[in-house]
């Protein structure tokens, strides 16, 4: 037995399900979770002592590989002026001031502990700016655990809400409206019935948390379009890719300026921060300049702040996000290939640093449903294929993989081979 198989017993005594965030328990692919002990670079080693070749990187923020050298002296020092005030600090001016130059859609920025807050945050400003309680999300987005967003629908044009949670009251959830992510059609005929009481469009702009699905051609646009003619406030979420997809987020690849932006993962460099920012105007609505409270006892925590700084200095460097751009298209290229050798059908998807791989024999996933009627139980026996052979994948069918800058020609020819050993295996 695996001293991963011991702490996942003793974890389970006093943690529920053993982890202190759901997926982490390898439900979606069976199996004990592997509890890591350290991470280096594009490496994380488990308390066997074995190496994986990371392609979670803590969900997004390790952008710069695990345990970056700057990043961790920079970290250390600020250790020893203490950790957390409860008072201004000059970091966080550096912080908001960087983050503002990079998104220009954000006037102002507010700093959270996590990517949740932000959005939670960001929802409750929308609503406080327009005077209006309904939002309107997509089906198979994620945009954290707030109440108000933990709601799926079913199918319909106009679907009201139903909690997806045990626990989110109907008389909330009802306020949210959900539809199909890449359906701009659907969009239109929702707002022709309710737009005028709709605060705001939330969005992943690149959807990270159904695998990996990018925006149709004119998808993001439209939405623009429609808040603009409704007065609903355009949200990006932007927490997972923010600083990943391009240094100007997804927004700047798109080429869309949204009214208020989310970020996290990466832009704590590993430590818990998340954002929200955008329109001066909507900005001055929160506390204390206005009526809509917000706030954290260690919201702008100096460690956290280093650490985000020192990851968006190393991301910043020329060259940073084309260098990971290319890194991912050689893996995802690759593997499909391999795929194809070995006769298995699969698909993939691909923005920047991010990608989504599907077992299926549709030649393209544009949204939930498609992702829905992938191979999972395939994914689930590939998961481990790859595990075994040192390669660590997102322990879901529906999460997106990520990239650092720390992933080397080599790491990715061994991946790649892996991964034909795995095919091999599974057909
Ligand atoms: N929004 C998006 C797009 C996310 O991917 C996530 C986390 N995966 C969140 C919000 C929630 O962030 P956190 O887990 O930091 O609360």
């Amino acid at each position: 037995m695996t001293k991963s198989h011991d702490l996942f017993q003793a974890a389970q005594k006093h943690i529920p399900g053993g982890v202190n965030s759901p997926v982490r328990a390898f439900k979606g692919v069976g199996g004990d979770p592997i509890f890591i002990e350290r991470a280096q670079g594009a490496y994380m080693y488990d308390a066997d002592g074995k190496r994986y070749i990371d392609y979670v990187g803590s969900w997004g923020p390790m952008i710069a590989g695990h345990a970056h050298p700057e990043v961790i002296a920079a970290v250390r020092e600020a250790a020893l002026n203490g950790l957390s005030f409860g008072a201004p600090t000059e970091l966080e001016i550096q912080l908001a001031d960087r983050v503002c130059e990079l998104v220009p859609s954000m006037e102002m920025v507010r700093m959270t502990s996590s990517g949740t807050e932000a959005t939670m945050s960001a929802i409750r400003l929308a609503r406080g700016f327009t005077g209006r309680d309904k939002i309107l999300k997509f089906e198979g987005c994620y945009h954290g655990h707030g109440d108000s967003l933990l709601v799926k629908a079913g199918s319909g044009a106009l679907t009201l809400g139903e909690p997806n949670s045990p626990g989110v009251p109907v008389s909330l959830a009802e306020h949210t409206l959900t539809v199909s992510y890449n359906d701009l059609e659907q969009v239109k005929d929702v707002f022709s019935q309710v737009g005028n009481e709709i605060a705001c469009i939330i969005v992943e702009p690149v959807a990270g948390n159904m695998n990996c699905v990018p925006p149709a051609p004119g998808f993001l646009e439209g939405l623009r379009s429609v808040c603009d003619e409704y007065g609903a406030l355009l949200i990006f979420d932007e927490v997972m890719t923010g600083f990943r997809v391009a240094l100007g987020c997804a927004q700047a690849y798109y080429g869309i300026k949204p009214d208020l932006t989310t970020l996290g993962k990466v832009i704590g460099g590993g430590m818990p921060v998340g954002a929200f920012g955008g329109r001066r105007q909507v900005m001055e609505f929160l506390s204390p300049l206005g009526p809509v409270y917000q706030a954290g006892t260690l919201s702008g925590n100096p460690i956290a702040m280093t650490a985000g700084l020192k990851t968006l200095e190393i991301l910043s460097a020329p060259g940073f996000h084309e260098d990971l751009t290319a890194k991912t298209e050689t893996l995802v290229s690759g593997i499909l290939g391999e795929a194809k050798k070995a006769g298995i059908p699969m698909a993939a998807n691909q923005v920047g640093g991010m990608f989504g791989l599907f077992f299926t024999d549709q030649p393209a996933v544009t949204n939930f449903h498609q992702v829905g009627q992938c191979d999972v139980a395939r994914f689930g026996k590939f998961f481990h294929l790859m595990l075994d052979r040192g390669v660590y994948l997102a322990p879901s069918a529906f999460e997106a993989g990520f990239l650092s800058s720390s992933h080397s020609a080599q790491d990715l020819e061994a991946t790649i081979k892996a991964a034909a050993d795995a095919f091999k295996a599974l057909a």
